[in-house]
């Protein structure tokens, strides 16, 4: 196939351009038609030096030469100079009050340089101009390219470059791969009728045009092409999966309703529609008697345990099938330890008076709720005990961290694995808690991820979605606050009157330690222990105030969390291991220190430990980041009114190439465009579990099976 010539076999290759070619993942011809530019430049504004024209502005490339740096004559300004050349002439660029400039640049590099042209004693100069060192002069500057008026019209195809394999080679290289018509062994695996449906390029055609586009709506239409192919193949993927998961076999749960709703209303509050409905879609999918499995979505504070726990509850008093004793089992996995600990004590609370066992096991011990001499507590169990009663299936309920997924974990009769935070477990630990039965568990997959829609439909395709779209009623949106250093001591008073009141506070702290005072740039950097001591000499010395963070020992963790539970706290000062689900309605204050530090959904996450009551709730941002740039992408947060919004103004914010969806979702950078396309991404799933619906095993879609078996094989070798 000439698809997978070497490409030293095509064009001559440096040793060292061979090199930076295997780091780039490229060695065929196929691999380098794969190897998308990452943006277009114009030429058409690109001048020759020759054309150039008094008062005029205008763009010309070229190399650098005579730096230096001077003093005005007689006004003694300092002054950067160079002098730029191209095939055509020279012209001198000045920077008045910048001569720090002419050290910024290095004499023969190329750049870019824009600006305006002005006359000084009949010499044509650049004054001020903007400059930037490119790795190369585009193709079509300074030849045959430019027409008489020394102006280019074209697109040049500007590539992920590496040292050696310039945009200007891989053009070259493109070249002598379409004349030997390579092109021509390509047959398009997606069907005609979605091309035509969709008004999107032939694979041949868009492969000529992604890399040589003749006008930019070529390039954009490529582009869409590709974007919609690889959202397209993920779908297909994810919705076979989904099929052929839904083959397997399950325990049927079928409560009463009014077993249900006593539950339910035993809860301190009333639910929201939004739980119920969440509520519904999985007693309707328990009945099924294949598994469930579905991602319940919502943003921090909209209430997923509740939603968690009435499932929970139905599975653990139903029988197994053909049996008139003992009770299904639910395997419920978190990230932390303070949460397994915390969902331990809420589902003390929901369960109590139902008889229902509940077991808890992490990696530094396990518990059991009722204790046998105390009915209404818990009381700590070796280990061995607890897997012994897990086996049997008289625990039906086991709450734990990833201590859940080890092998001597054995259940009796697994009927559900819950995983919370779902985000913060790799794909394996989600597999192996999920495998460990014959018959197949339903699966209640629980995120608070702020990841735009699109991201979701596209990573989580095989998962069913159940959205917790709206907040418990009576929560007030939060107020948050980006402080710059000089409203530091008002935020502080502020706060003080909210402490007065009763209510509690976190402080949030980018590290545990004061850094060693040697390291650059780590004193800026606020600590856990330090800003505890600052805090009660210098600001809030008539408050109880204690620390938390992941070096603790888990005892002490969890003494500081109930503390802090009880009010016996009144200021936490954390780092970020409060992070997720940590519940002490409470606390309705969060100092976030360093904010220019974090994402910001990490941040979103956090200031959602202070959303869980109706009290007031406050969110400072402390910040000294100088740049506006920094203190815009905080202010978000004032704006965005869930991780929703905010997620997707992030996406937006973030320019291709950055977004290393590859790492993340496993997506390139032109599937993470789609991603911005909610359209696309809702025609290439609509099509893809289409031709799923219709033939699963896509034996009339021989092109689309293929294509599915390499892509399969790829992902394997990688
Ligand atoms: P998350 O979705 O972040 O896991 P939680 O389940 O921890 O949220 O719930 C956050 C807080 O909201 C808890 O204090 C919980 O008791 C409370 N809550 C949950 N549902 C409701 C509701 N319908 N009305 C009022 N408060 C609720
Ligand atoms: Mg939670």
């Amino acid at each position: 196939m000439a698809t997978q010539i070497p490409l030293p076999n095509i064009t001559r290759v440096l040793p060292a351009q061979q090199k930076a070619l295997k780091k780039l993942g490229i060695e065929t011809a196929e691999d380098l038609l794969y190897h998308f530019p990452v943006r277009y430049g114009d030429t058409a504004s690109v001048r020759t030096i020759d054309s150039l024209v008094s008062k005029e502005s205008a763009v010309i490339f070229g190399k650098v030469s005579q730096l230096k740096t001077s003093k005005g004559f007689r006004s003694k300004i300092p002054m950067g100079e160079a002098t730029i050349t191209d095939d055509t002439g020279s012209i001198k660029a000045v920077w008045f009050h910048q001569p720090y400039i002419a050290k910024m640049i290095h004499e023969g590099a190329f750049v870019r340089v824009e600006g305006k042209l002005s006359l000084r004693k009949g010499a044509l100069y650049l004054s001020n101009p903007k400059i930037e060192t490119v790795v190369h002069i585009p193709i079509g500057v300074g030849s045959s390219l430019f027409g008489k008026d020394g102006l280019a019209h074209t697109l040049y195809p500007v590539y992920p470059e590496s040292r050696g394999v310039t945009s200007n080679w891989i053009y070259h290289a493109l070249q002598k791969i379409f004349k030997m018509r390579v092109l021509d062994e390509y047959v398009d695996p997606i069907p005609k009728e979605l091309l035509t449906k969709y008004n999107l390029p032939s694979l041949k055609t868009a492969l000529i045009w992604i890399h040589t586009p003749q006008k930019e709506s070529d390039a954009l239409a490529a582009r869409k092409r590709f974007a919609f192919e690889e959202i397209f193949f993920i779908q297909l993927e994810k919705q076979k999966e989904k099929l052929e998961w839904k083959k397997n076999k399950s325990f049927v749960i079928e409560p009463k309703k009014e077993d249900v709703d006593r539950f339910t209303k035993n809860f301190p509050f009333p639910l929201t529609s939004a739980q119920e409905k969440s509520i519904n879609h999985i007693l309707s999918d328990f009945k099924k008697g294949h598994p469930m499995s579905r991602l319940l979505e919502g943003d921090v504070g909209s209430g997923k345990t509740a939603v968690a726990a009435t499932a929970v509850y139905t599975v653990a008093t139903t029988r197994p099938t053909g049996q008139s004793f003992g009770n299904l089992q639910t395997a419920y996995m978190v990230p932390t330890e303070i949460l397994a600990q915390q969902h331990f004590e809420s589902f003390i609370q929901y369960f109590f008076g139902s008889g229902i066992q509940i077991g808890l096991i992490t990696g530094s011990g396990c518990k059991k709720f009722p204790s046998k001499i105390n009915p209404d507590g818990w009381t700590d169990i070796s280990r061995s005990q607890l897997l012994k009663w897990v086996a049997n299936g008289e625990i039906p309920v086991l709450i734990g961290t990833h201590a859940l997924i080890q092998k001597t974990v054995r259940f009796k009769h697994l009927a559900l694995a819950i995983i919370d935070e779902q985000h913060r477990f790799g794909t394996l630990q989600r597999q192996k808690l999920r495998e460990k039965e014959i018959l197949t568990p339903h699966l209640l997959s629980m995120t608070a991820t702020p990841i735009p829609r699109t991201l979701a439909l596209t990573i989580y395709g095989d998962l069913d979605l159940s959205l917790l779209d709206e907040m418990p009623v009576g929560r007030k949106p939060i107020i948050t606050d980006i402080v710059l250093p000089h409203h530091r001591e008002e935020t502080y008073e502020k706060i003080r009157s909210e402490l007065k009141v009763g209510r509690q506070m976190y402080v949030i702290c980018p590290r545990i330690d004061e850094p060693d005072p040697t390291k650059e740039n780590a004193l800026a950097t606020k600590s856990v222990k330090e800003e505890a001591k600052r805090i009660k000499k210098d600001i809030f010395p008539e408050y109880e105030i204690d620390i938390l963070h992941s070096k603790m020992k888990p005892t002490e963790k969890e003494r500081v969390m109930e503390d802090f539970k009880n009010g016996k706290i009144d200021i936490l000062v954390a780092t970020s291991v409060v992070e997720v689900g940590v519940n002490v309605p409470n606390a309705t204050i969060i100092i976030i220190e360093g904010g220019e530090r974090f994402g910001l959904a990490q941040l979103h996450q956090l200031r959602g430990r202070v959303i869980r009551s109706s009290h007031q709730a406050y969110c400072f941002v402390f910040s000294d980041t100088k740049t506006k740039k920094s203190v815009e992408r905080l202010s978000a947060l004032k704006k965005a009114e869930n991780g929703f919004k905010l997620a997707e103004y992030d996406l937006a914010q973030r320019g291709s190439g950055e977004l290393s969806g590859k790492k993340q979702w496993g997506l390139t950078d032109i599937g993470m465009e789609a991603i911005k396309n909610i359209k696309m991404v809702e025609a290439a799933r609509l099509e893809a579990t289409k031709i799923i619906e219709k033939d699963s095993q896509l034996k009339t879609f021989p092109l689309l099976k293929e294509r599915m078996e390499s892509q399969k094989q790829k992902i394997h070798f990688e």
